[in-house]
């Protein structure tokens, strides 16, 4: 998966290079500047002291020394004010010059702190924002595995509003597993009888209505919907793709899914992705619920209301909103398995 998140101490992170949010001396600091300096020991310190600072916005590049990173990448985020100085330029910058230099040493994995989120003060929901905006960007153009790398949960929050508007939404739709059946009659008696319906006799014009919608089913038209009844999970994928105009890497990337991963499943015309694989495809081909619901029988799943999961999904399919970092943002907020590979 191209981007994650994850909770984790970076300076743990088995990657090619790891991001420090320094500060423009690059001559050590306290936050995650310390743990990594104390991390590596004192050989990332003599060359730091090689490299003559560094300005806000920009980066520099060393060695990893005793982390497991090859690399360490060193950006000096904004001092946060009042939001109306530049900081988010600023900070834009950072994530985009830490990349490009990883792009320089061609690095495979890098991973970020939620640069100046910290002693910097820059409110957490805005730098996870920033940082999953710049990074997705970077990704539509580059294949790189990139890290959001989260130290204490405290540390991450995604907007109060998305949050409390998610967690209505769960609270609205969540059904218990085991419902309680006998609870569930009471209820259902203690409800007021319905109407009955009432029926209308069909007229002429109902039934020549009737034979026009049968007509303009083509036999062409039924073929096919009899063939997509029979498609399996890859054939659908490949048609949709096409239906929606988009070429192979744009919906991979969309879907934060990787290219090798990809490739299986299209020259795999039974492959059986697993559920989170398979939503990402549906978010990224932007499908309706019923057809996401589709999608998902094709690879043996379905949507359930006992199912946190499922019903982040459902809230951000009903809204229309089809970015996968952001409903990735609201899965890793609600303690969730994450969207892609
Ligand atoms: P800044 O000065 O840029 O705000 P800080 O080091 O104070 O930098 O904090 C940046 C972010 O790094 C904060 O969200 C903090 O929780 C996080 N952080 C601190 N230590 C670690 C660590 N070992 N691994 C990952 N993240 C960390």
């Amino acid at each position: 998966m191209p981007l994650e998140i994850v909770r984790n101490d970076i300076t743990k992170m088995k990657v090619d290079a790891i991001v420090n949010a320094a500060n423009e001396s690059l001559l050590g600091g306290g936050g995650v500047d310390g743990a990594i300096h104390r991390a590596a020991g004192s050989g990332l310190l003599a060359e730091c002291r090689t490299l003559g600072g560094c300005k806000t916005g920009k980066a520099k590049i060393t060695g990893g020394y005793n982390l497991p990173a090859k690399y360490v990448i060193h950006t000096v985020g904004p001092i946060y004010n009042d939001g109306k100085h530049g900081e988010k330029v600023l900070l834009e910058s950072c994530y985009r010059e830490s990349l490009a230099l990883a792009k320089e040493y061609q690095c495979e994995t890098v991973a970020f702190p939620l640069i100046s989120s910290g002693v910097y003060g820059y409110p957490k929901d805005q730098a996870l924002k920033v940082a999953i905006d710049v990074i997705s960007d970077f990704l539509l153009e580059n294949e790189m595995m990139v890290y959001i790398v989260i130290f204490d949960k405290a540390a991450y929050k995604i907007s109060e509003k998305l949050f409390s508007d998610i967690a209505e939404y769960i609270d609205d739709n969540y059904v218990d597993e085991h419902t309680n059946y006998s609870r569930e009659r009471i209820r259902m008696n203690a409800l007021p009888p319905m109407a009955p319906r009432t029926r209308r006799k069909k007229t002429d014009d109902d039934f020549l209505e009737m034979c026009d919608c049968r007509a303009m089913l083509a036999e062409d038209d039924l073929d096919a919907k009899l063939k997509q009844i029979d498609e399996s999970f890859s054939q659908m994928l490949l048609r949709k793709i096409d239906e929606k105009g988009m070429t192979d890497a744009e919906c991979y990337k969309k879907a934060n899914i990787d290219r090798k991963l990809f490739s299986k499943i299209r020259s795999d015309v039974h492959y059986k992705p697993s559920k989170p694989t398979a939503l990402a495809f549906a978010i990224s081909l932007e499908l309706s619920l019923a057809e996401t619901e589709d999608m998902l029988r094709k690879a043996g799943f379905a949507l359930s209301h006992s199912n946190k999961f499922d019903i982040i999904i459902e809230y951000f399919i009903s809204k229309g909103n089809y970015n996968i970092f952001e409903i990735n943002e609201a899965l890793f907020a609600f303690d969730q398995s994450l969207l892609g590979a």
